[in-house]
Protein backbone atom coordinates (compact mmCIF):
# COMPACT_ATOMS: atom_id res chain seq x y z
CA UNK A 1 0.00 0.00 0.00
CA UNK A 2 1.54 2.93 -0.94
CA UNK A 3 1.49 6.00 1.64
CA UNK A 4 1.05 10.25 1.18
CA UNK A 5 1.80 12.77 3.48
CA UNK A 6 0.40 15.86 3.34
CA UNK A 7 0.28 18.95 6.70
CA UNK A 8 -2.62 18.94 6.71
CA UNK A 9 -5.84 16.72 5.44
CA UNK A 10 -9.43 18.01 5.34
CA UNK A 11 -11.80 15.20 5.31
CA UNK A 12 -15.14 16.50 3.37
CA UNK A 13 -15.28 19.12 0.52
CA UNK A 14 -18.21 21.03 1.58
CA UNK A 15 -18.40 24.14 2.31
CA UNK A 16 -16.41 23.92 5.40
CA UNK A 17 -13.88 21.60 3.97
CA UNK A 18 -12.91 23.90 0.71
CA UNK A 19 -12.96 27.11 2.26
CA UNK A 20 -10.45 26.04 5.07
CA UNK A 21 -8.71 24.24 2.11
CA UNK A 22 -8.27 27.34 0.46
CA UNK A 23 -7.08 29.54 3.42
CA UNK A 24 -4.63 26.86 4.56
CA UNK A 25 -3.36 26.72 1.64
CA UNK A 26 -2.65 30.74 0.93
CA UNK A 27 -0.80 30.46 4.16
CA UNK A 28 1.43 27.99 2.58
CA UNK A 29 0.61 24.06 4.38
CA UNK A 30 0.92 21.66 2.23
CA UNK A 31 -2.84 20.46 1.92
CA UNK A 32 -5.02 17.79 0.73
CA UNK A 33 -8.56 17.49 0.30
CA UNK A 34 -10.32 14.06 0.97
CA UNK A 35 -13.74 13.38 -0.73
CA UNK A 36 -15.70 10.63 -0.38
CA UNK A 37 -19.05 11.48 -3.26
CA UNK A 38 -18.32 15.53 -5.12
CA UNK A 39 -17.22 18.30 -4.17
CA UNK A 40 -20.43 20.24 -2.29
CA UNK A 41 -22.70 16.75 -2.02
CA UNK A 42 -24.34 16.45 1.07
CA UNK A 43 -25.69 19.72 2.31
CA UNK A 44 -23.76 22.73 0.71
CA UNK A 45 -25.53 21.80 -2.65
CA UNK A 46 -28.69 21.15 -1.10
CA UNK A 47 -28.20 24.34 0.58
CA UNK A 48 -30.50 27.53 -0.59
CA UNK A 49 -27.36 29.77 -0.92
CA UNK A 50 -28.73 32.92 1.22
CA UNK A 51 -26.02 34.55 3.24
CA UNK A 52 -28.32 35.43 6.32
CA UNK A 53 -27.03 38.22 8.31
CA UNK A 54 -29.55 37.76 11.15
CA UNK A 55 -32.59 39.27 10.51
CA UNK A 56 -34.71 36.33 9.82
CA UNK A 57 -33.65 34.85 13.54
CA UNK A 58 -33.55 38.19 14.82
CA UNK A 59 -37.87 38.40 14.42
CA UNK A 60 -39.07 37.31 17.37
CA UNK A 61 -36.27 38.07 19.48
CA UNK A 62 -35.36 33.92 20.54
CA UNK A 63 -32.11 33.74 18.81
CA UNK A 64 -30.56 36.86 19.71
CA UNK A 65 -27.28 35.15 19.71
CA UNK A 66 -27.40 33.74 16.19
CA UNK A 67 -28.91 37.09 14.97
CA UNK A 68 -25.72 38.74 16.46
CA UNK A 69 -22.94 36.52 15.30
CA UNK A 70 -23.98 36.06 11.67
CA UNK A 71 -24.26 40.28 11.04
CA UNK A 72 -20.59 39.85 10.81
CA UNK A 73 -20.43 37.08 8.04
CA UNK A 74 -21.89 38.19 4.80
CA UNK A 75 -19.72 41.48 4.77
CA UNK A 76 -16.41 38.97 4.31
CA UNK A 77 -18.77 36.99 1.60
CA UNK A 78 -19.01 40.09 -0.18
CA UNK A 79 -15.50 41.27 -0.19
CA UNK A 80 -14.99 37.78 -2.05
CA UNK A 81 -17.68 37.97 -4.57
CA UNK A 82 -16.20 41.51 -5.41
CA UNK A 83 -13.01 40.00 -5.68
CA UNK A 84 -11.02 41.87 -3.14
CA UNK A 85 -11.69 39.33 0.04
CA UNK A 86 -9.74 36.39 1.53
CA UNK A 87 -10.41 34.12 -0.77
CA UNK A 88 -11.38 35.07 -4.82
CA UNK A 89 -15.41 34.18 -5.67
CA UNK A 90 -15.72 37.21 -8.19
CA UNK A 91 -16.93 34.39 -10.42
CA UNK A 92 -19.61 33.19 -8.32
CA UNK A 93 -23.25 33.95 -10.03
CA UNK A 94 -25.19 35.90 -7.24
CA UNK A 95 -29.01 35.15 -8.08
CA UNK A 96 -30.37 38.18 -6.16
CA UNK A 97 -28.48 40.80 -4.26
CA UNK A 98 -31.54 40.68 -1.17
CA UNK A 99 -34.54 38.67 -0.52
CA UNK A 100 -38.40 39.42 0.76
CA UNK A 101 -39.95 39.28 4.50
CA UNK A 102 -43.63 39.53 4.13
CA UNK A 103 -46.25 38.03 6.60
CA UNK A 104 -49.47 36.52 5.24
CA UNK A 105 -51.16 36.40 8.77
CA UNK A 106 -53.64 39.02 9.80
CA UNK A 107 -52.30 39.12 13.28
CA UNK A 108 -48.57 39.98 13.36
CA UNK A 109 -47.85 42.32 16.28
CA UNK A 110 -44.65 40.61 17.01
CA UNK A 111 -43.41 40.58 13.11
CA UNK A 112 -44.91 44.44 12.51
CA UNK A 113 -42.72 45.62 15.30
CA UNK A 114 -39.65 43.67 15.02
CA UNK A 115 -39.15 44.67 11.21
CA UNK A 116 -40.12 48.42 11.90
CA UNK A 117 -37.42 48.48 14.46
CA UNK A 118 -35.39 47.22 11.75
CA UNK A 119 -36.35 49.12 9.56
CA UNK A 120 -35.61 52.24 11.79
CA UNK A 121 -31.91 50.45 12.08
CA UNK A 122 -31.77 50.74 7.98
CA UNK A 123 -31.61 46.70 7.66
CA UNK A 124 -34.32 46.05 6.11
CA UNK A 125 -36.03 48.49 3.69
CA UNK A 126 -40.28 48.77 3.32
CA UNK A 127 -40.43 48.41 0.09
CA UNK A 128 -43.15 50.76 -2.10
CA UNK A 129 -46.04 48.66 -3.35
CA UNK A 130 -44.71 50.25 -6.98
CA UNK A 131 -41.64 47.94 -6.89
CA UNK A 132 -43.55 44.86 -5.46
CA UNK A 133 -42.56 41.59 -7.18
CA UNK A 134 -45.99 40.79 -9.73
CA UNK A 135 -46.26 37.40 -7.87
CA UNK A 136 -46.60 39.04 -4.75
CA UNK A 137 -48.76 42.22 -5.90
CA UNK A 138 -51.76 39.49 -7.26
CA UNK A 139 -52.37 38.70 -3.78
CA UNK A 140 -50.57 41.44 -1.54
CA UNK A 141 -49.27 40.91 2.28
CA UNK A 142 -51.27 41.69 5.18
CA UNK A 143 -48.64 44.41 5.74
CA UNK A 144 -45.81 45.66 4.70
CA UNK A 145 -43.11 43.80 2.20
CA UNK A 146 -39.81 44.28 3.33
CA UNK A 147 -35.99 43.96 1.62
CA UNK A 148 -33.00 42.66 3.45
CA UNK A 149 -29.82 42.64 1.68
CA UNK A 150 -29.08 38.99 2.06
CA UNK A 151 -27.59 37.63 -0.98
CA UNK A 152 -28.60 34.74 -2.83
CA UNK A 153 -25.46 32.86 -4.44
CA UNK A 154 -25.66 29.76 -7.44
CA UNK A 155 -23.90 27.59 -4.67
CA UNK A 156 -22.53 25.48 -7.37
CA UNK A 157 -20.40 28.38 -8.68
CA UNK A 158 -19.12 28.74 -5.16
CA UNK A 159 -18.03 25.17 -5.21
CA UNK A 160 -16.48 25.52 -8.55
CA UNK A 161 -14.81 28.77 -7.77
CA UNK A 162 -13.34 27.11 -4.41
CA UNK A 163 -12.16 23.97 -6.55
CA UNK A 164 -10.24 25.63 -8.64
CA UNK A 165 -7.31 26.74 -6.46
CA UNK A 166 -7.16 23.01 -4.91
CA UNK A 167 -6.48 21.45 -8.70
CA UNK A 168 -4.15 18.58 -7.48
CA UNK A 169 -5.16 18.90 -3.97
CA UNK A 170 -8.56 16.69 -3.95
CA UNK A 171 -8.75 13.21 -3.86
CA UNK A 172 -11.75 11.53 -4.14
CA UNK A 173 -12.04 8.19 -1.72
CA UNK A 174 -13.71 6.19 1.13
CA UNK A 175 -12.43 6.18 4.25
CA UNK A 176 -11.39 2.28 4.66
CA UNK A 177 -10.01 2.40 8.52
CA UNK A 178 -8.82 5.25 10.82
CA UNK A 179 -5.61 4.25 12.92
CA UNK A 180 -5.83 6.41 16.02
CA UNK A 181 -3.92 6.68 19.62
CA UNK A 182 -4.74 9.19 22.39
CA UNK A 183 -2.61 11.30 20.45
CA UNK A 184 -5.42 11.49 17.39
CA UNK A 185 -5.23 10.04 14.19
CA UNK A 186 -2.04 8.56 12.95
CA UNK A 187 -3.26 7.55 9.30
CA UNK A 188 -6.39 6.94 7.25
CA UNK A 189 -6.44 4.01 5.27
CA UNK A 190 -8.66 4.97 1.94
CA UNK A 191 -10.04 3.27 -1.14
CA UNK A 192 -9.74 5.43 -3.91
CA UNK A 193 -11.65 6.33 -6.73
CA UNK A 194 -9.45 4.62 -9.17
CA UNK A 195 -9.59 1.25 -7.16
CA UNK A 196 -6.17 1.59 -5.24
CA UNK A 197 -5.97 1.39 -1.43
CA UNK A 198 -3.41 3.66 -0.18
CA UNK A 199 -2.55 5.37 3.87
CA UNK A 200 -2.60 9.29 4.25
CA UNK A 201 -0.60 10.65 6.78
CA UNK A 202 -0.52 13.92 8.16
CA UNK A 203 0.47 16.26 10.67
CA UNK A 204 -2.89 17.67 11.52
CA UNK A 205 -6.79 15.85 10.54
CA UNK A 206 -9.43 18.02 10.33
CA UNK A 207 -12.58 16.80 9.74
CA UNK A 208 -15.40 18.71 7.83
CA UNK A 209 -17.75 16.00 6.81
CA UNK A 210 -21.06 17.19 7.67
CA UNK A 211 -22.83 13.90 8.53
CA UNK A 212 -19.40 11.89 7.97
CA UNK A 213 -18.38 13.39 11.29
CA UNK A 214 -20.16 11.09 13.36
CA UNK A 215 -17.86 8.75 11.81
CA UNK A 216 -14.48 10.49 12.88
CA UNK A 217 -16.59 11.38 16.67
CA UNK A 218 -16.64 7.71 17.37
CA UNK A 219 -13.08 7.06 16.10
CA UNK A 220 -11.48 9.52 18.87
CA UNK A 221 -13.85 8.68 20.82
CA UNK A 222 -16.06 11.25 21.53
CA UNK A 223 -18.96 8.92 20.64
CA UNK A 224 -22.10 10.20 18.90
CA UNK A 225 -23.68 12.23 21.41
CA UNK A 226 -21.38 14.93 20.37
CA UNK A 227 -23.53 15.37 16.83
CA UNK A 228 -26.88 16.30 15.95
CA UNK A 229 -29.26 15.39 12.76
CA UNK A 230 -32.02 18.01 11.89
CA UNK A 231 -34.08 16.60 8.98
CA UNK A 232 -35.71 18.16 5.93
CA UNK A 233 -37.92 16.93 2.84
CA UNK A 234 -37.08 19.83 0.45
CA UNK A 235 -39.30 20.67 -2.15
CA UNK A 236 -39.20 21.74 -6.01
CA UNK A 237 -41.33 23.54 -8.14
CA UNK A 238 -40.18 23.51 -11.67
CA UNK A 239 -41.36 25.22 -14.64
CA UNK A 240 -41.79 28.59 -13.14
CA UNK A 241 -41.87 32.31 -15.53
CA UNK A 242 -40.24 34.20 -12.76
CA UNK A 243 -37.86 33.79 -10.01
CA UNK A 244 -38.98 35.25 -6.37
CA UNK A 245 -36.44 35.00 -3.33
CA UNK A 246 -37.87 35.22 0.45
CA UNK A 247 -39.55 34.21 3.63
CA UNK A 248 -42.81 34.17 4.22
CA UNK A 249 -43.58 34.25 7.79
CA UNK A 250 -45.90 33.86 10.29
CA UNK A 251 -45.86 33.98 14.58
CA UNK A 252 -44.03 31.01 14.83
CA UNK A 253 -40.16 31.69 14.36
CA UNK A 254 -40.00 29.24 11.25
CA UNK A 255 -41.21 30.58 8.16
CA UNK A 256 -44.10 28.78 6.38
CA UNK A 257 -41.98 28.98 3.55
CA UNK A 258 -38.36 29.94 2.43
CA UNK A 259 -38.27 30.03 -1.12
CA UNK A 260 -35.20 30.84 -3.44
CA UNK A 261 -35.39 30.40 -7.21
CA UNK A 262 -32.53 28.95 -9.78
CA UNK A 263 -32.57 29.23 -13.18
CA UNK A 264 -33.36 25.70 -15.42
CA UNK A 265 -34.39 24.05 -18.34
CA UNK A 266 -34.67 27.95 -19.43
CA UNK A 267 -37.31 28.76 -16.98
CA UNK A 268 -36.80 29.01 -12.67
CA UNK A 269 -37.19 26.05 -10.29
CA UNK A 270 -38.41 27.67 -6.80
CA UNK A 271 -36.81 25.48 -4.18
CA UNK A 272 -38.82 25.41 -1.03
CA UNK A 273 -38.07 25.16 2.47
CA UNK A 274 -38.64 26.64 6.01
CA UNK A 275 -41.68 24.70 7.69
CA UNK A 276 -42.69 23.26 4.20
CA UNK A 277 -39.07 21.04 4.98
CA UNK A 278 -38.98 20.70 8.23
CA UNK A 279 -43.22 19.30 8.65
CA UNK A 280 -42.31 17.56 5.13
CA UNK A 281 -39.62 15.60 7.22
CA UNK A 282 -42.13 14.15 9.33
CA UNK A 283 -44.58 13.12 6.26
CA UNK A 284 -44.38 10.94 2.89
CA UNK A 285 -42.99 12.09 -0.25
CA UNK A 286 -46.78 12.12 -1.73
CA UNK A 287 -48.12 14.51 1.47
CA UNK A 288 -45.18 16.91 1.47
CA UNK A 289 -45.85 17.65 -2.02
CA UNK A 290 -49.22 18.23 -2.01
CA UNK A 291 -48.65 20.02 1.31
CA UNK A 292 -46.12 22.26 -0.30
CA UNK A 293 -48.78 22.54 -3.74
CA UNK A 294 -51.37 23.63 -1.11
CA UNK A 295 -49.23 26.29 0.79
CA UNK A 296 -47.79 27.50 -3.03
CA UNK A 297 -51.28 28.24 -3.76
CA UNK A 298 -52.57 29.96 -0.91
CA UNK A 299 -49.30 31.91 -0.82
CA UNK A 300 -49.03 32.89 -4.85
CA UNK A 301 -52.95 32.70 -6.20
CA UNK A 302 -52.12 34.13 -9.22
CA UNK A 303 -49.53 31.69 -10.39
CA UNK A 304 -50.84 28.85 -13.11
CA UNK A 305 -49.72 25.67 -10.70
CA UNK A 306 -50.65 22.92 -13.33
CA UNK A 307 -48.30 23.69 -15.51
CA UNK A 308 -45.78 22.48 -12.39
CA UNK A 309 -43.47 19.88 -12.07
CA UNK A 310 -43.14 18.61 -8.37
CA UNK A 311 -39.94 16.90 -6.69
CA UNK A 312 -38.38 16.56 -3.14
CA UNK A 313 -35.83 15.01 -1.40
CA UNK A 314 -34.67 14.20 2.11
CA UNK A 315 -31.29 15.55 3.57
CA UNK A 316 -30.14 16.29 7.17
CA UNK A 317 -28.94 19.22 8.82
CA UNK A 318 -25.41 17.59 10.53
CA UNK A 319 -24.49 19.63 13.38
CA UNK A 320 -22.42 19.21 16.50
CA UNK A 321 -25.01 18.67 19.37
CA UNK A 322 -27.07 21.35 20.70
CA UNK A 323 -28.44 20.67 23.80
CA UNK A 324 -31.99 22.08 22.76
CA UNK A 325 -31.38 19.70 19.75
CA UNK A 326 -31.95 23.43 17.44
CA UNK A 327 -29.41 24.89 15.21
CA UNK A 328 -26.26 25.78 17.57
CA UNK A 329 -25.49 29.27 17.14
CA UNK A 330 -21.78 29.38 16.06
CA UNK A 331 -19.25 26.93 14.25
CA UNK A 332 -17.71 24.26 16.61
CA UNK A 333 -13.86 22.60 16.44
CA UNK A 334 -13.91 19.80 18.60
CA UNK A 335 -9.97 18.51 19.42
CA UNK A 336 -8.17 15.82 20.38
CA UNK A 337 -4.25 16.00 19.74
CA UNK A 338 -3.69 16.60 16.39
CA UNK A 339 -7.22 16.07 15.07
CA UNK A 340 -10.11 18.39 14.75
CA UNK A 341 -13.98 17.90 13.85
CA UNK A 342 -15.46 21.49 12.71
CA UNK A 343 -19.11 21.91 12.10
CA UNK A 344 -19.99 25.68 10.16
CA UNK A 345 -23.91 24.93 11.26
CA UNK A 346 -24.14 27.60 8.15
CA UNK A 347 -22.50 28.17 5.22
CA UNK A 348 -22.49 31.45 6.21
CA UNK A 349 -20.31 30.80 9.11
CA UNK A 350 -17.37 28.92 6.37
CA UNK A 351 -15.07 32.09 6.93
CA UNK A 352 -15.44 32.19 10.65
CA UNK A 353 -14.75 28.61 10.80
CA UNK A 354 -11.61 28.50 9.12
CA UNK A 355 -10.19 31.15 10.94
CA UNK A 356 -10.70 28.97 14.33
CA UNK A 357 -8.84 25.67 12.90
CA UNK A 358 -6.17 28.58 11.80
CA UNK A 359 -5.68 29.81 14.86
CA UNK A 360 -6.21 26.27 16.40
CA UNK A 361 -2.74 25.20 14.60
CA UNK A 362 -0.26 26.97 16.64
CA UNK A 363 -0.59 24.33 19.73
CA UNK A 364 -0.07 21.66 17.43
CA UNK A 365 3.52 22.00 17.03
CA UNK A 366 3.75 21.34 12.78
CA UNK A 367 5.71 23.71 10.42
CA UNK A 368 4.55 23.74 6.39
CA UNK A 369 6.56 21.65 4.78
CA UNK A 370 7.29 22.53 0.44
CA UNK A 371 4.53 21.52 -1.64
CA UNK A 372 4.26 18.12 -2.68
CA UNK A 373 1.99 17.78 -6.49
CA UNK A 374 -1.01 15.11 -5.26
CA UNK A 375 -2.35 14.91 -9.29
CA UNK A 376 -1.48 11.35 -9.12
CA UNK A 377 -4.47 11.10 -7.20
CA UNK A 378 -8.18 10.26 -8.73
CA UNK A 379 -9.57 14.19 -7.76
CA UNK A 380 -12.56 14.72 -6.43
CA UNK A 381 -15.28 16.49 -9.15
CA UNK A 382 -17.72 19.25 -8.39
CA UNK A 383 -21.39 17.93 -7.57
CA UNK A 384 -24.65 18.30 -8.70
CA UNK A 385 -27.67 20.76 -7.75
CA UNK A 386 -30.76 19.33 -6.47
CA UNK A 387 -33.21 20.15 -9.54
CA UNK A 388 -30.37 18.83 -11.73
CA UNK A 389 -29.89 15.53 -10.21
CA UNK A 390 -33.94 15.19 -9.52
CA UNK A 391 -35.55 12.25 -11.47
CA UNK A 392 -38.84 11.86 -10.09
CA UNK A 393 -40.74 14.85 -11.13
CA UNK A 394 -44.46 14.79 -10.59
CA UNK A 395 -47.78 16.77 -12.01
CA UNK A 396 -50.18 17.23 -9.31
C1 LIG B 1 -31.58 22.21 2.82
C2 LIG B 1 -30.56 23.09 3.45
C3 LIG B 1 -30.58 24.47 3.19
C4 LIG B 1 -29.60 25.30 3.77
N1 LIG B 1 -29.60 26.62 3.43
C5 LIG B 1 -28.64 27.43 3.94
C6 LIG B 1 -28.57 28.78 3.54
O1 LIG B 1 -29.36 29.23 2.71
N2 LIG B 1 -27.61 29.56 4.09
C7 LIG B 1 -26.72 29.08 5.01
O2 LIG B 1 -25.87 29.85 5.49
N3 LIG B 1 -26.74 27.77 5.40
C8 LIG B 1 -27.67 26.93 4.87
N4 LIG B 1 -27.71 25.62 5.23
C9 LIG B 1 -26.68 25.08 6.12
C10 LIG B 1 -25.40 24.80 5.32
O3 LIG B 1 -25.72 24.27 4.07
C11 LIG B 1 -24.51 23.83 6.07
O4 LIG B 1 -24.27 24.31 7.38
C12 LIG B 1 -23.16 23.69 5.38
O5 LIG B 1 -23.30 23.46 4.00
C13 LIG B 1 -22.38 22.55 6.01
O6 LIG B 1 -21.17 22.45 5.29
P1 LIG B 1 -20.13 21.31 5.60
O7 LIG B 1 -19.00 21.54 4.67
O8 LIG B 1 -19.85 21.24 7.05
O9 LIG B 1 -20.90 19.94 5.29
P2 LIG B 1 -21.43 19.30 3.93
O10 LIG B 1 -21.87 20.33 2.96
O11 LIG B 1 -22.42 18.26 4.34
O12 LIG B 1 -20.14 18.63 3.31
C14 LIG B 1 -19.57 17.48 3.85
C15 LIG B 1 -18.76 16.82 2.75
O13 LIG B 1 -18.04 15.75 3.33
C16 LIG B 1 -18.16 14.62 2.50
N5 LIG B 1 -17.96 13.44 3.34
C17 LIG B 1 -18.83 12.86 4.20
N6 LIG B 1 -18.26 11.81 4.80
C18 LIG B 1 -17.00 11.71 4.32
C19 LIG B 1 -15.90 10.82 4.56
N7 LIG B 1 -16.00 9.80 5.42
N8 LIG B 1 -14.75 11.01 3.87
C20 LIG B 1 -14.62 12.04 2.98
N9 LIG B 1 -15.62 12.91 2.72
C21 LIG B 1 -16.79 12.76 3.39
C22 LIG B 1 -19.54 14.74 1.88
O14 LIG B 1 -19.66 13.98 0.68
C23 LIG B 1 -19.63 16.24 1.65
O15 LIG B 1 -19.10 16.62 0.39
C24 LIG B 1 -28.64 24.76 4.65
C25 LIG B 1 -28.63 23.38 4.92
C26 LIG B 1 -29.57 22.55 4.31
C27 LIG B 1 -29.52 21.08 4.57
Amino acid sequence: MDTYRCDILIVGGGIAGLWTANRLLQAGWNVLLLESSALGAAQTLASQGIMHSGVKYGIDGSNREIAQQLKTLPPRWMDCLAGKGELDLSAVKVLSPEQYLWSRDRVIGGFTSAMAGKAMQGEVEDVPKSRWPEVLKANPPSGSLYAVKEAILDIQTVVQSLSNPLQGRTVAGQIQKFHTSEKGVEALEVSLADGRLIRLEAGVFVCTAGSGNEQAAVALGFGMEVTQRRPLRMVLAKGLPQPVYGHCVTTSPKPRATITSHPHEGKWVWYLGGEIAEKGAQMSDDDTLKRAKEEMESIFPSVNWSEVAWACFAVDRAEPRDPKGQLPPEPRLLAKGNSIIAWPTKLVYAPLLADRVIESLPGLGIKPSPLTDFSSLPAAEVGQLPWQQARDWRRL
